[in-house]
């Protein structure tokens, strides 16, 4: 096929200026311009017609292809040729239609623009091809004179360009968009930031760009450092300076700091700074320094890239809040409690042995802390951090497991609990206090726990510690596996005691006199609870009474116990067991609850027990802790007209300063002095002799427990002391054993 007799028609036309200047770069961007014709005539009379024109200040490149086929594989080849200037006959008659064709439907080129030629009017395709195959322009050949080429080609290239900046421009938006999400489900701040400079790069799509981040270290989870702004995110020649401060970026920090000062985005030569106000107080910079200066288009795209990294920082910078919050102890900076566990985790699968956990508890903190205020116990508990900081070895961790309980963990031989104790020898700095503070330490080998996991093992550590704290305060105590047993059978325990306080069911109330050590005669009875377990057989008090106390089922226990008590009163009444008073046992715990003085007060009543009847029984060390509000509540207790016993005395930490302030009626010699009444021990005697007098001086009754032999009750006798209690007597008895006791008694 020939293109036809027209084409030596190309009038060369001279009003165009060729370009003059020749120190171009080689590589400057050019259009590309694809010639594809059957006829090689064609193809040179276009070069001369077109060579050194410039459209936009961008030379021509021509590529040539002499039948469809062969253009099809140019097209495929260079993604960026802007227009085809295309013969529509060459090796059949719809060669180049069926070129257009395969360019716009099966390639999707709709960018490239298409001026189709031809030698003869009778070949010009249908308007509905023109249109549906977008042909920018149809000219028969002999209308293409070279200024009519050279416009109708300018017009193409620049339509060209504004629709390949469209695209350019639409596919960046849509991986902005497309972006967004996967830049949000960063959980972890450094993931996060690398994924937004990543992007930035991508969206800038340029050869060679440097981009960082840069961002507060608020959002950065970074809490410790001084400096401000860090560099979060690198791409590029930043790559050495991730993780440090701005000031180390170089030639960028006055741009960025620019950007800080002026809060918005700022450009200089090549670089540009994106302002992005992650929040208000804290916000971040994007720069980005490419080979050129950022198009408009990429300047745009990049501000608008920017609110979806500040929307994504602020989530992250939370995210690595949340994270510190998870595992640290916001005042002392220290692990908490699920930190402490994370590392132990952590070390028990390294399977190294020879590890050791301790738990610091801080003697009377709480006391401390009401005394001093708040703001001073936290001033403590930053004193003890520091101090037991500096027993660290790198590999160990120190924790703040609790409110006042630290945990270490570390190499046996680092967690000696005597020199753990030495930590403790010398006064704490809280403000201008110098506080002396003990500690209790509960320890557990890696080895003796069987443990297998840090839960476990802090458990482990805990039983160890509570063992510790029943004894003596100041103490240490290592783990066992014993221990575990007996805490689990307290756990039992209480589940059995929560089911029998809820339905009464199994709980007794037994009762031991009281007598007169000078006239014989009956002046009371002690009520004395009983648990009768599922076994049938009786738990003692001093196993339950603790527990009771410990999880406030004492509360509910008390108020039957009281309940019990007082109507057992009246029943004896009705008996004719006369003149006798009731001592009932109370634990400080029921002072605290509200309702005590009322369901009392409601309980008598309903009863019609005059109160001077009832003495409430409280154990000397009970009544020492809480000074205030014990003294309170005795107070109205006496105003209600409720008789008051100190409980097992001489055994608690007396204060005789504080025993003349409280408001009480009797004290009662724990039976430990009386069992040493008369041995070879003497010290028991003076002890009972002590506390007799100390009672008469101070104008109070004096009862003694736990008399077992007439000789006893006799040097009871010779002491002064009037009252006793004990086996010789009775022992405690259920209420109708009671009753005949009673009666028994009376006639003989
Ligand atoms: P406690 O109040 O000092 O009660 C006296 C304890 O000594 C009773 O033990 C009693 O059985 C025992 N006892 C009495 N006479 C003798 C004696 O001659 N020799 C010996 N070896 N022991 C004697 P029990 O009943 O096992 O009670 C133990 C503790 O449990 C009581 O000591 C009291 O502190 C507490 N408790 C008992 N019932 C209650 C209660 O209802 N509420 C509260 N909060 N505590 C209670
Ligand atoms: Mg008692
Ligand atoms: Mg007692």
């Amino acid at each position: 096929m020939t293109s036809g007799p027209h084409h030596d028609d190309l009038d060369i036309v001279d009003d165009l200026v060729p370009d003059a200047s020749s120190a171009r770069p080689l590589d400057e961007p050019k259009w590309h311009i694809l010639i594809v014709d059957d006829d090689p005539e064609v193809h040179n009379a276009t070069v001369f017609a077109l060579q050194d024109i410039r459209i936009d200040d961008r030379p021509l490149h021509f590529l040539h292809a002499h039948t469809g086929t062969e253009a099809l594989a140019m097209v495929k080849a260079d993604d960026d040729i802007a227009v085809v200037i295309l013969d529509v006959v060459m090796e059949h008659e719809s060669a180049g239609l069926d070129l257009v064709r395969v360019i716009r439907k099966e390639l999707g080129r709709s960018e490239m623009r298409v001026i189709l030629r031809t030698g003869q009017p009778g070949y010009a395709p249908e308007m509905r091809v023109i249109r549906e195959y977008d042909i920018n322009d149809y000219k028969t050949k002999s209308e293409l004179t070279r200024v009519r080429l050279l416009t109708t080609l300018t017009t193409a290239v620049r339509s060209y360009d504004h629709l390949k900046r469209l695209i350019t421009g639409r596919r960046a938006l849509s991986h902005i968009v497309e972006s967004a999400p996967l830049l949000y489900a960063q959980r972890d701040v450094a993931g996060f930031c690398k994924a937004a400079v990543d992007n930035a790069a991508a969206l800038i799509d340029e050869n060679s760009v440097d981009v960082f981040l840069c961002a507060h270290r608020a959002n950065y989870g970074s809490h410790l450092s001084a400096q401000p702004y860090f560099i979060v995110g690198a791409v590029g020649c930043f790559t050495a300076q991730l993780g440090r401060p701005l000031q180390d970026a170089g030639s960028a920090v006055a741009l960025v700091e620019q950007a800080l000062a002026r809060r918005e985005h700022v450009r200089e030569g090549n670089s540009a700074a994106f302002y992005i106000a992650a929040n208000e107080a804290n916000p971040a910079v994007l720069f980005v320094a490419a080979a050129k200066p950022l198009s408009e288009e990429q300047s745009q795209l990049l501000a608008v890239y920017c609110v979806n990294i500040g929307v994504g920082l602020e989530n992250a910078g939370l995210i690595a809040d949340l994270n510190f919050s998870a595992y640290s102890d916001r005042l002392t900076r220290l692990s908490n409690r699920i930190g402490f566990v994370a590392r132990i985790d952590d070390h028990l699968r390294s399977e190294e042995q020879g590890w050791t956990m301790a738990l610091i508890d801080i003697d009377h903190f709480s006391e401390l802390n009401d005394a001093l205020g708040h703001q001073k116990g936290d001033q403590l508990l930053l004193s003890v951090a520091q101090r037991l900081s500096m027993a660290l070895l790198p590999r160990m961790t120190l924790a703040r497991v609790g409110g006042d309980v630290f945990g270490i963990f570390g190499p046996d031989e680092m967690l000696d609990p005597r020199q753990l104790m030495d930590h403790f020898r010398l006064p704490f700095a809280v403000g201008e206090y110098s506080l002396p503070v003990q500690a209790t330490i509960g320890l557990v080998r890696l080895d003796e726990a069987a443990a297998s996991d840090g839960i476990d093992l802090l458990k482990a550590a805990n039983i160890a510690l509570n063992r510790a704290k029943t004894g003596d305060r100041g103490r240490w105590h290592y783990y066992t596996s014993d221990m575990a047993v007996a805490m689990r059978s307290r756990l039992d325990l209480l589940h059995d005691l929560r089911l029998a306080v809820e339905h009464r069911r199994g709980l007794e109330l037994h009762y031991q006199p009281q007598v007169s050590l000078v006239s014989g005669e009956v002046i009371g009875a002690e009520a004395l609870i009983r648990w009768r377990g599922a076994d049938g057989n009786f738990i003692r008090p001093d196993l339950f009474i603790s527990l009771a106390e410990y999880s406030g089922l004492i509360v509910e226990l008390g108020a039957w116990v009281f309940h019990t008590a007082v109507n057992e009163l009246k029943a004896w009444d009705a008996q004719g067991i006369r003149g006798v008073h009731m001592a009932i046992n109370v634990s400080l715990v029921q002072f605290r609850d509200p309702t005590f003085l009322s369901r009392m007060r409601a309980a008598l009543d309903t009863a019609g027990i005059a109160p001077d009847r009832i003495e409430l029984e409280i154990t000397e060390s009970v009544a020492m802790l809480d000074a205030e509000m014990v003294i309170s509540t005795l107070q109205e207790l006496k105003t209600m007209g409720i008789q008051v016993a100190i409980d097992d005395f001489g055994t608690g930490f007396s204060s005789l300063s504080y025993l003349h302030r409280l408001p009480i009626d009797r004290l009662k010699i724990d039976r430990a002095f009386v069992r040493d009444l008369g041995s070879a021990r003497a010290s028991g005697a003076s002890i009972a002799q002590t506390i007799i007098r100390l009672g008469q001086s101070l104008g109070l009754q004096i009862i003694a427990e736990g008399i077992e032999t007439e000789e006893q009750a006799q040097l009871l006798v010779d002491l002064g002391c009037p009252f006793a209690q004990g086996f010789l007597y009775s022992r405690p008895v259920d209420s109708a054993s009671f009753i005949n006791w009673w009666h028994q008694r009376r006639s003989t």
